[in-house]
């Protein structure tokens, strides 16, 4: 309200200088600040340009009148109070004015005290006006339903709000405005009228029909008014459409219950968590599997109680980095039922957030014993086959299909080719094989990579440079990440040394074959021969042919014989039917006959066959015949293979235990490489120039022999020099000479 101070601006149109200036003066001693018009135009254009707060207007002024200005006052809404200045004569206009909306008039002259007294109820009155229309705008333009009834609830008054949705007759009563059916849960109408007739106030939720037949909620607040004095004479209601926040609620209720169904349909326990770590809701899976009941949860369980205490710092560090910097570290924990068993879990957690940050956490915890079972066996599988790799004797190398790279290879493989993982790990494929077949094993690697895999029989070569006979056989398999060629490398420098070996005496065994018919057929032709001309010519021969005849075709049966004997004896000792008739003899005398029998032999061939025996001869334990054969073989092969003219020296000795008998020749010798093998069955001496009889068993003989008397036997041989035989056996102990 304007009070009288150089604010409160009073605009005062009057024709006359006179009435202007006295007004203006008395209105500047009662503290209000005057504006003047000197007539109707220049107030009208005053209160277009500028606000003030009560008009004094003369009803009759020249061009435009008081009442014209009072008329544009109304008409355009301006609310300020219009206090008329009339003469004596315009009672009539007066009154018009009056009707027309002038708050009051004043005659003139006009009185100072007059003045006060008008202007003050008139400024009073405005703001009484002022706060009226505020009210009745904030009421009408309210978007709260405001109603007005008597207290039996007769509607006085409805705001357009109201009227919207309801139509609010006067004179109808607010109760008859509620939707009242059995749906409603309560009584509403009786609710209504009783809070009418008791005149308390009563608020609350009802459900009711919109003026087009919607259903709507609403929220009221009714309350006894007290007027003049008179208390409870009227009730003021409030309604509000609250179907919104209503359906809002609704459809929050209804998204929360279905987030509790579907977290009960999961298998895994869903959490969540105030924000001092006390579990607020569990899905079903979550008492089920931790063991603990609702009623358990209501009165209060941690969550950390879930956790082994050595994961307690690492969860609650993992839930603070969570708050500030999202999901980090890992998730899985041991977590503890409620009778203590433990399992391993995956615990997934996320701060729940409000307005003032987090107010906890919600999470889901996933079992995986299952999986870390399948983990472990996995690790379990993969070892195994790790050490089967590893334990596998052949060399198993594996490349990269694509590059010829070597990925992986088993201890064998490493050892066998003699690269350190390092080098292996930079190696081709190709780089394992010697150069010139190189080509050839790197195609086979192409071609098994296509899974045309066959075998392939090849050299590799070794860190060392050493090449190898291998046998390769090889496989191609995919894995996720890339295809590859697995060769199985198996030496085969034995078998190919077997293999040789078998071929060797398989020639052997023909030449032998071929041999011994040679050896057969020429003493038996002698033989055929020379008793033929007996049979055919007995009496043209003299006696003496006869006996050199008879004594060739003795000695002929004799070689046969002897040669006989050679293939029935080795035949014999490699089926293992021999048997020794061992006695104490005295070798030099078995040896001296030998030398003597082979006499001839050396004689036809001018060889000196020398024979030394040195004293003193101790005796040997052994059969006399077999001993005789390893003389015979020795020393005829020393007769055999020296020439003419050459020397064989047989000498007998003894050492502590031993009885030394040697041979020596100044033959043509044999060669080195050959000396391991003479006493092998079959072998010979491969030499140029004239044959040589012979079975290649001699020696052989020999070797057996000596063995079964536990004696050795070596050679010694310088070639186109000498070649020495060695035979040394055991003496037999004086205590046991019979
Ligand atoms: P063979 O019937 O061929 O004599 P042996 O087993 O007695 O069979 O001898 C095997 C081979 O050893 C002979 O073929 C010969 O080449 C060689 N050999 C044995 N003794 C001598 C020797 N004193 N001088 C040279 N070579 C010998």
């Amino acid at each position: 309200m304007p009070q009288s101070d150089d604010h409160t601006t009073v605009l005062i149109a009057d024709d006359s200088e006179l009435v202007r200036k006295t007004v203006s003066r008395i209105m500047s001693r009662l503290g209000y600040h005057p504006v003047t018009a000197s007539g109707g135009i220049e107030a009208v254009s005053l209160l277009q340009s500028s606000s003030f707060d009560a008009l004094l207007l003369d009803i009759s002024m020249p061009e435009k009148g008081g009442i014209d200005v009072l008329r544009f006052v109304m008409e355009n809404g301006y609310a300020l109070p219009v206090i008329m200045i009339s003469g004596s004569g315009d009672i009539g206009q007066v009154v018009q004015c009056l009707k027309m909306g002038a708050y009051d008039y004043l005659t003139k002259p006009v009185d100072a005290h007059r003045l006060q007294i008008v202007l003050k109820n008139a400024f009073s009155e405005s703001a009484l006006r002022r706060k009226v229309r505020l009210l009745s705008a904030a009421v009408d333009q309210s978007p709260v339903a405001v109603v007005i009834t008597d207290n039996r609830g007769y509607i006085e008054y409805a705001n357009p709000s109201f009227t919207a949705f309801r139509s609010a007759l006067t004179g109808c009563r607010l109760q008859e405005n509620i939707f009242d059916d059995d749906a409603q849960p309560e009584n509403l109408s009786v609710k209504f009228r009783n809070a009418i007739v008791s005149g308390k106030v009563w608020q609350g939720d009802y459900c009711n029909h919109k003026r087009n037949g919607e259903l709507s909620w609403e929220h009221a607040i009714i309350s006894p008014v007290a007027s003049q004095g008179e208390s409870g004479s009227h009730i003021l209601a409030f309604m509000q459409d609250i179907t919104e926040s209503r359906k809002n609620q609704e459809a929050l209720l209804k998204s929360n219950r279905r987030f509790r169904e579907l977290a009960d349909l999961l298998p895994q326990p869903v959490f969540e968590t105030d924000g001092k770590g006390f579990i607020t809701y569990s899905n079903r899976a979550g008492f089920s599997t931790f063991g603990y009941s609702r009623k358990e949860m209501k009165r209060g369980i941690h969550a950390l109680q879930f956790f082994a205490p050595e994961d307690k710092s690492r969860l609650m560090h993992g839930l603070r980095m969570k708050k500030t910097a999202g999901p980090l570290g890992t998730h899985e924990f041991t977590v503890f039922r409620r009778d203590g068993a433990g399992f391993p879990a995956l615990v997934y957690t996320a701060p729940i957030t409000g307005r003032k940050g987090s107010r906890g956490f919600r999470g889901i915890v996933v079992d995986i014993t299952e999986l870390k079972e399948s983990e472990r066996m996995l690790r379990e599988n993969r070892k195994k086959y790790l050490d089967l790799f590893q334990a596998i004797p052949d060399a198993i190398i594996v490349a990269d299909a694509e590059s010829g790279v070597l990925v992986e290879w088993n201890r064998q493989g490493q050892f066998f080719f003699g690269y350190t993982p390092e080098e292996f790990s930079r190696l081709h494929i190709g780089d394992l094989y010697p150069e010139q077949l190189r080509e050839a094993a790197v195609a086979y690697f192409k071609k098994a990579c296509t899974g045309q895999a066959g075998t392939l029989e090849t050299q590799i070569v070794t860190r060392q440079g050493i090449r190898i006979d291998v046998h390769i056989s090889s496989a191609a398999f995919t894995t996720e990440h890339f295809r590859c060629f697995v060769g199985i490398f198996r030496d085969i420098t034995q078998q190919k040394r077997s293999d040789r070996l078998v071929s060797e005496n398989i020639r052997m065994k023909n030449d032998f074959i071929s041999t011994v018919s040679h050896e057969l057929r020429t003493p038996l032709f002698s033989i055929l021969g020379f008793t033929g001309t007996l049979l055919r010519e007995q009496d043209e021969l003299d006696r003496e042919t006869r006996m050199e005849f008879i004594s060739i075709i003795h000695d002929e049966s004799k070689r046969l014989s002897a040669l006989i004997e050679d293939v029935l004896m080795i035949s014999r000792i490699d089926s293992g039917r021999v048997s020794y008739k061992k006695s104490e003899l005295d070798p030099s005398i078995t040896v001296s006959e030998v030398c003597r029998s082979l006499k001839i032999r050396a004689d036809e061939k001018n060889i000196d066959l020398r024979l030394r025996v040195c004293a003193p001869m101790e005796h040997i334990f052994a059969d006399q015949d077999s001993l005789k054969q390893v003389a015979i073989n020795i020393i005829g092969n020393a007769l055999k293979f020296t020439y003419s003219g050459g020397v064989v020296q047989v000498r007998l000795s003894c050492d502590a235990r031993s009885l030394l008998f040697s041979v020596e020749d100044n033959g043509p010798g044999i060669p080195a490489e050959d000396i391991e093998k003479i006493f092998e069955k079959f072998f010979r001496v491969e030499r140029s120039g004239e044959a040589v009889d012979g079975t290649g068993l001699g020696l052989s003989i020999v070797k057996e022999i000596v063995a079964a008397h536990d004696g050795t036997v070596e050679v010694k041989s310088i070639p186109n020099q000498s070649t020495v035989f060695l035979v040394r056996l055991p003496l037999l102990m004086k205590p046991c000479r019979k």
